[in-house]
């Protein structure tokens, strides 16, 4: 069996030399959440808040991190009844049970079993024997999770919750409030796959945001030219495992309890910064997250009916199994083809057309 992992998933390109050396460049490489992370931030207040990005990063993995014993998600996971999580919690998890009721259970972080018995969580790959997954799939579902007053969580017998899905968009709308109380005009955070960036580059010119080819990990879809967003890339390239030729991924189908096969390769969710951070209110970053995992489950057609809905503001760009790009119209500007890259190019409108 062979295991792979890609860490670099939608990429912030690297600047010029000439942007890199100017408003005093700070910047930060580390790992956290199972992924590789950059924080690069420039001009007045850069230093401290690069520095404080990454402790904000680490506290949240404590806090949030279901294979870390001690955090407060292992301890609801443990069976801990009735447990006052922290109103920073309790607002996340609300958030995810808006998002996952908002896709139809799409995003669904009671997954969490299901995950596991794929060996997602250990690194120890499996393909589990459907009445396993029938029965751990019994107790997946937002109604399972109760959300009481004074921040107490209560879980049902045998369910489980996983943030990884949503973890690092939450940490990016963190990361964003760091940089605006330091008075950080310009930056950008890769938190894996989880991208923002702040303002424009040094020289004035957007910021450049490679969606990458699932099919070539040196090669990209597309560049996004964004200033002041978020973009996260949610891919079944990012984490799988194959056995027996066939490829298993992690982003698992809560209708099925299997890696989602719905013809879409990987899903870009663009929307704007957040323009006032209220740490009652998990911002844009969080939502991006959210919503990519549960395009990716979707698939095409549902994914464009849930954007032509209208209910959040954000855009997409999907890339399908069949070799063709989708980009919403309010990213035709911003998207720009790599030549040679292979894929046919569509728009989608607000209308069908
Ligand atoms: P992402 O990379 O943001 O798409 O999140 C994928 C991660 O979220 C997986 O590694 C699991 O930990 C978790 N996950 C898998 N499937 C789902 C799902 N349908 N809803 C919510 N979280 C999921
Ligand atoms: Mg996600």
């Amino acid at each position: 069996m062979r295991r792979f992992f890609a860490a670099a998933l939608c990429a912030v390109l690297a600047c010029g030399l000439a942007a890199c050396s100017q408003g005093g460049e700070q910047s930060a490489d580390f790992y956290a959440m199972d992924t590789t992370m950059n924080v690069t931030a420039y001009g007045k207040g850069a230093k401290n808040a690069v520095g404080e990005a990454q402790t904000e990063v680490d506290r949240l993995e404590s806090l949030l991190s279901r294979t870390r014993t001690d955090s407060v998600i292992s301890q609801l996971n443990a069976g801990t009844a009735n447990r006052a999580v922290g109103m920073e919690v309790w607002d996340l998890l609300s958030a995810a049970e808006k998002y996952s009721i908002a896709t139809n259970g799409a995003f669904d972080i009671t997954i969490a079993p299901v995950v596991s018995a794929w060996g997602f969580t250990t690194d120890h790959y499996q393909v589990p024997d459907q009445s396993e997954l029938d029965e751990l799939l019994a107790n997946v579902g937002s109604v399972h999770i109760h959300l009481g007053e004074e921040s107490i969580v209560t879980l049902d017998d045998g369910t489980q919750i996983d943030l990884g899905g949503i973890a690092k968009g939450y940490a990016s709308d963190c990361v964003e409030a760091i940089l605006a109380k330091d008075g950080v005009e310009s930056a950008k955070v890769a938190l894996g796959g989880n991208i923002y960036v702040r303002g424009s580059k040094p020289d004035g010119t957007a910021w450049r945001v490679g969606v990458q080819d699932p099919e070539n990990s040196d090669g990209f879809v597309g560049i996004l030219s964004l200033t002041d967003a978020f973009a996260v890339t949610s891919g079944g390239y990012q984490r799988y495992f194959e056995q027996n030729g066939k490829r298993y991924h992690h982003i698992i189908d809560p209708a099925t309890g299997y890696p989602a096969e719905s013809g879409l390769t990987s899903v870009t969710v663009v929307a704007p910064g957040n323009e006032e951070e209220t740490i009652s209110d998990p911002g844009h970053g969080t939502m991006c997250d959210a919503f990519s995992t549960a395009l990716f489950v979707m698939g095409e057609k549902k994914a464009v009916e849930f954007w032509r809905s209208g209910g959040y503001d954000f855009q997409m760009v999907l890339v399908t199994q069949d070799g063709r790009v989708l980009v919403t119209d309010g990213l035709k500007d911003k998207f720009e083809q790599e030549d040679g890259s292979g894929y046919a190019y569509e728009t989608i409108s607000r209308s069908p057309s």
